[in-house]
């Protein structure tokens, strides 16, 4: 039997406190299936503090991508180790821009309406201790369903002070009658949220793609994946990060390929050459991006590989 020295001595202390939490691990891990903890990450934007909030995810079927056959996009999907049975699986991040005066929330997430795993966010800002109605600002980056129904529960504004900043475009595109009535199914549901959204909160604001929110947060129009997507830059202390909402979303292929796109983009020509330029622009510039769907919390660069773009996550902000 060998000697209990103290590195020994320590290591079964360790152990056997280790063992009496897994004694109790059971109880636990039920209660955390039941109730998942907020899943939240946090950055440094100069002055600001940003952190990537997560409402929840989903398996986006293969055959819902445009301009690549499904069975190709899944081989492909399979080289890169990141098919699942249901398709590819992506994140909905929100963002929550604080400094000490102000707290901007960017999208509010599909709140259960397109994933059973969504709906997270108002347990995430309670983590944080945002109260919903210590948000001043909500700018929403193009009203489609996964990133504003969560403005709304119950037939009630959740955000009840907050003055609502959309484009313009988007705002007709989706709160017009026929429009509606012609939308593939698909986008029913953006199109009714769009127009709650209208019915609840008066203070919107109808905005032409740039905007001040407040100094060193402003709005830049991204239009192409809807009529009127906005991206929001950060920028202070000689630091900026750009929210690009769904620039991005294909967590494998995207951006080498910007003729991918998906169903719902009802100007597909648009949206793919919004994505070509805007792909090459932000790898010219080395501009920090985080986009929606990109693999959580979805902070990175474009970056050029040979004759092609990747996608290159950035280094976590232990510090923030
Ligand atoms: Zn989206």
């Amino acid at each position: 039997m060998p000697q209990l020295d103290r590195r020994t001595l320590g290591a079964a202390m360790l152990a056997s406190t280790l063992g009496a939490g897994l004694a109790s691990a059971p109880m636990r891990a039920d209660a955390a299936s039941a109730t998942p903890p907020p899943v939240v990450v946090r950055r440094r934007v100069g002055r600001f503090e940003v952190s990537f909030l997560l409402d929840g995810y989903i398996d986006f079927p293969y055959a819902l991508f445009t301009g690549i056959a499904p069975d190709v996009l899944e081989g492909a999907a399979r080289g890169l180790h990141i098919a699942r049975p249901t398709g590819v699986r992506t994140g909905f991040t929100q963002w929550l821009i604080r400094d000490e005066r102000h707290t901007v929330l960017v999208d509010a997430g599909p709140a259960g309406t397109v994933s059973p795993t969504s709906g997270r966010l108002p347990r995430a800002l309670a983590a944080l201790g945002v109260r919903p109605d210590a948000v001043s600002a909500v700018v929403a980056t193009h009203l489609h369903v996964d990133h504003i129904a969560g403005l709304v529960a119950g037939g009630q504004r959740v955000f009840r002070n907050a003055e609502v900043f959309a484009d313009r475009r988007d705002v007709a595109h989706f709160t017009d009658p026929a429009k509606a009535a012609a939308a593939p199914d698909l986008l029913k549901s953006s199109f009714r949220a769009a127009s709650e959204l209208v019915r609840l909160y008066p203070r919107l604001q109808r905005i032409d793609g740039a905007r001040t929110i407040l100094p060193g947060v402003t709005t830049f129009d991204l239009a192409g994946h809807t009529p009127g997507q906005i991206g929001v830059r950060i920028e202070d202390g000689g630091e900026s990060l750009l929210l690009v909402a769904d620039m991005l979303f294909h967590p494998g292929l995207h951006p080498a390929h910007p003729g991918i796109g998906i169903l719902f983009e009802q100007d597909r020509a648009a949206a793919d050459a919004s994505r070509a330029r805007f792909f090459d622009q932000a790898a010219s510039e080395g501009a920090l991006l985080a986009a929606t769907h990109m693999p959580y919390p979805g902070v990175g660069r474009i970056v050029r590989a040979g004759n092609s773009l990747a996608w290159q996550p950035a280094d976590f902000d232990y510090a923030a």
